[in-house]
């Protein structure tokens, strides 16, 4: 089994090396994550400047490993670029930090994977829900077991599995579920400040609040410290508001 790894975390993140190492022994990995963090790079790609690509190491872990100049969407891109052919699996993460409900459309973790799922490849976006003194040994448990079943199985096309973790151990964690994305807005304030020389710069901080987190959403099974796994379809067309839609146009063409 062939598997690139990447994250939006950056190439020195001890969660893509815990991935790293969970998945070396499954076959063949190659890392291509961002040089530096890209977290909420969303998907973004790198148009207008030119992409690199440095041979680098993850430091005792015999592995093919690039950091990339470029966006975590660009990795995928890039991680297999010259390769003969694709890989069997593309994983992303393990990431610092919750990607729950609509957080996944700012993820460059999530974007990482509906990159390769846009590709026709199967994808995997693996987060862990705390930002600091991270445990990432639940969710590389899971990967790895989960891996080599999902990387095998049929698969729908155009379809990515988002994976939550607690940051508990093995032992800690209450069970997998599968979930649909919960919603948790985020207030996103922007507080205004000053700069030394007078002008204004703004910041963004705010809480989430939890707005569905119901039984059966992503958040309720991380609030029960269980993995939550969602299917994400990268197809957003709101098939039950197209006759809502075709009245309008109607009307608006009949004006
Ligand atoms: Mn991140």
């Amino acid at each position: 089994m062939r598997i690139l790894v990447t994250n939006d975390d950056g190439i020195a993140a001890p969660g893509l090396r815990a991935l790293a190492e969970a998945l070396a022994p499954l076959g063949e990995v190659v890392v291509c994550a961002p040089e530096r963090e890209q977290s909420c790079a969303g998907h973004a790609i790198t148009l207008h400047k030119p992409l690199r690509l440095k041979p680098t190491e993850l430091e005792g872990l015999a592995v093919e490993a690039y950091a990339c100049s470029g966006t975590p969407a660009d990795c995928v891109a890039l991680g297999r670029y010259g390769e003969p052919r694709p890989p069997d699996l593309v994983v992303s993460g393990i990431n610092a930090g919750a990607n729950l409900g609509e957080e996944v459309y700012y993820s460059g973790t999530v974007a990482a994977a509906m990159e390769a799922c846009l590709q026709g490849l199967r994808s995997l976006a693996v987060s862990v829900t705390a930002y600091h003194d991270c445990d990432f040994s639940g969710a590389a448990d899971f990967v790895r077991r989960f891996a080599p079943l999902y990387a095998e199985a049929a698969a729908p096309e155009g379809v990515l599995l988002n994976v939550n973790v607690p940051s508990l151990s093995p032992a800690e964690i209450a069970g997998v579920q599968t979930t649909r994305l919960g919603r948790r807005a985020y207030s996103n304030v922007l507080e205004r400040r000053q700069d030394p020389r007078g002008r204004p710069y703004f910041w963004y901080h705010g809480e989430a609040t939890e707005l569905d987190s119901a039984d059966g959403t992503d958040i309720a099974a991380i609030q029960a410290q269980m993995i939550s796994v969602t299917p994400v379809r990268f197809d957003v067309t709101a098939y039950d508001a197209t006759d809502y839609t075709s009245r309008l146009v109607a009307r608006t063409m009949d004006a």
